[in-house]
């Protein structure tokens, strides 16, 4: 933590105190236990990847994610992104204030990261949904945040849509094997981007992923 703090990766107490109470070992395979505090991905079933601490901390922070914001988050993997959302949005021990939506394009991942989330005590503060989320979760929308954690050949429009005015949405745009992190933010109805960071994700599948 302190390394992250020196990077300038960590730089609000939220991300801080999120980072510091959700274990990340109740979110990897067992067999990677002992290398859960270390900063790099790990495999997860279904040849995904559980992201490395920093990145985690990194889209954080783009996002701006704060106490009672709406977040979706599209990729929900091991579930640990979207227990350091929850932990952010309603902290441990408050009165449910934030909503964390997380969508799973693959069944069994659904049920290891719920499972995880069980364990870890997030799952009442995160609404799992199995599903296709590269359009977003139009039903629950619209969200403060939107965090897409695997790799989008371009912006998705409907996740554009699912923004709430003032809101950010922070996605790895670009092939396979490396993108780019970009920033969107909707101020008074323009959209405002930036680049954050270079950044290597699986590949976001789906209608407005890359192709099979
Ligand atoms: N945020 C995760 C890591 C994400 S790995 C964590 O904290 O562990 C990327 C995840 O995105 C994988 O689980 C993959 O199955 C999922 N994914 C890929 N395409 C998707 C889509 N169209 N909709 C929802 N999830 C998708």
């Amino acid at each position: 933590m302190e390394l992250l703090k020196l990077q300038g990766v960590v730089v609000s107490e939220e991300v801080e105190r999120a980072m510091l109470r959700v274990p990340r070992e109740e979110f990897v395979p067992p067999e990677y236990r002992d290398e859960a505090y270390e900063d790099h991905p790990l495999p997860i079933p279904e040849g995904q990847t559980i992201s490395a601490p920093h990145m985690c901390a990194i889209m954080c922070e783009a996002a701006e994610i704060k106490r009672g914001d709406s977040v979706l988050e599209i990729g929900t993997g091991s579930g640990y992104h979207a227990a350091l959302c929850a932990e952010i949005v309603s902290p441990t021990g408050e009165p449910l204030e934030g909503l964390v939506v997380t969508v799973e394009v693959i069944a069994k991942l659904a049920r290891f990261a719920k499972e995880n989330l069980k364990r870890a005590g997030y799952y009442d503060r995160v609404h799992l949904i199995v599903a296709d989320g590269s359009a977003g979760a139009p039903v629950r929308a619209t969200f403060d945040k939107i965090l897409v954690t695997a790799a989008a050949p371009r912006v998705p429009p409907p996740l554009l849509e699912q923004l709430k005015e003032g809101g950010i949405l922070v996605i790895p745009v670009g092939p396979r094997w490396q993108q780019l992190l970009v920033k969107v933010k909707k101020e008074k109805g323009e959209l405002v981007r930036e680049p954050v960071t270079y950044c290597v994700f699986v590949a976001l599948r789906g209608r407005y992923g890359h192709e099979e």
